[in-house]
């Protein structure tokens, strides 16, 4: 896509620190780091949503992330790793192009986990929600 900024970085229009890359995935240095080797994996086509990646790109996807996470653990050598993804503006996606964030993190680092993403002051009792997959 043309003004995708991932797709420039992929296409090489736009310089970026590789730290792994195959024929389906591309990983790069996240130029506004939460840590040392935060790093952004993103497959080589334009796929804006996960929910439209194809089960054959779900399955190199997967080979991609592993092959990116190993070589942050190699190079970085970080006690403890955040993956995860932002789907969706609403969750602070950026870039609509689809991509994993791998945020090294280490012992008293002062960061958080998932649970530390939102608390939702005004969410169903768990056992309301649970009745919306009953449907
Ligand atoms: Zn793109």
């Amino acid at each position: 896509m043309l003004d995708c900024i991932f797709c420039k970085i992929i296409s090489g229009e736009i310089k970026a620190y590789k730290v792994y890359e195959d024929d389906f995935v591309l990983a790069f240095l996240d130029v506004h780091p939460c840590s040392n080797g935060h790093t952004v994996v993103t497959p080589k086509q334009h796929i804006s949503s996960l929910l439209t990646l194809e089960v054959e790109g779900w399955t190199k996807m997967t080979l991609g992330l592993k092959k990116t996470i190993e070589k942050v653990k190699e190079v970085i050598k970080p006690d403890a790793m955040n993956i995860g993804i932002n789907e969706g503006k609403a969750s602070g996606q950026a870039v609509p192009h689809l991509h994993w964030h791998i945020i090294p993190r280490w012992e008293n680092d002062g960061g958080g986990s998932m649970h530390s993403i939102i608390k939702s002051k005004d969410g169903l009792p768990i056992a309301e929600v649970a009745k919306l997959f009953l449907k």
